[in-house]
């Protein structure tokens, strides 16, 4: 089980195992935002993990974090199809070769099954005769997470991955007792 953490101004900041989401809420640097329905139990208490929590204080992050041009990261935007005949992909294709001045970018890569990527070799898709599905996209701003929690986001973190959702400002019910009890249990 993976929680999503927010920066106190409501971006995502990082996805962290629940237990270290537990740490954050134990040093009273996090609050819960959205509980999952999965429990945690020490003998009398049970509690629901908490599948978003936001940090108290804003953290100035250094960088705009991007989703990392990674083998996974490609299959998990095409969904695991190639992108030339829909089948599973094995491979990564460079749409562009290399050969022919074609960048390691997020626009110019595809999954690809290994007939079309063998099919297609050092050719561009219209040389080989094979036509891409889709214009192979440059991920979202907060798409990184997506990757981060290998694309098992739970769906209470759908409305921080968006950049204009109206965000609900609840803040956590349980008490720092019932953290610190839990956290000697599990
Ligand atoms: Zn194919």
């Amino acid at each position: 089980m993976r929680t999503l953490v927010l920066n106190a101004s409501n971006e995502p900041l990082s996805v962290v195992p629940a237990r270290r989401a537990l740490v954050l809420l134990l040093r009273e640097r996090a609050v819960v935002v959205s509980e999952s329905e999965r429990t945690w139990r020490a003998e009398s208490l049970s509690l629901n993990v908490p599948s978003v929590v936001r940090l108290r204080r804003y953290v100035t992050v250094p960088y705009r974090r991007t989703a990392p041009l990674s083998r996974r990261a490609i299959f998990l935007r095409d969904g695991h199809r190639c992108q030339y005949c829909g089948k599973h992909a094995e491979n990564i294709d460079h749409v562009i070769p290399k050969t022919q001045g074609g960048q390691h970018q997020w626009d110019n890569v595809v999954a690809s099954c290994r007939r079309c990527n063998t099919r297609k070799g050092g050719r561009t898709p219209a040389q080989a005769g094979l036509q891409l599905q889709r214009k192979p996209s440059v991920p979202g701003r907060f798409d990184w997470v997506l990757v981060a929690a290998g694309g098992r986001a739970d769906r209470s973190w759908a409305p921080f991955l968006s950049m204009d959702a109206r965000i609900s400002m609840s803040e956590g019910t349980r008490s720092r007792e019932e953290w610190t009890a839990l956290s000697v249990a599990i």
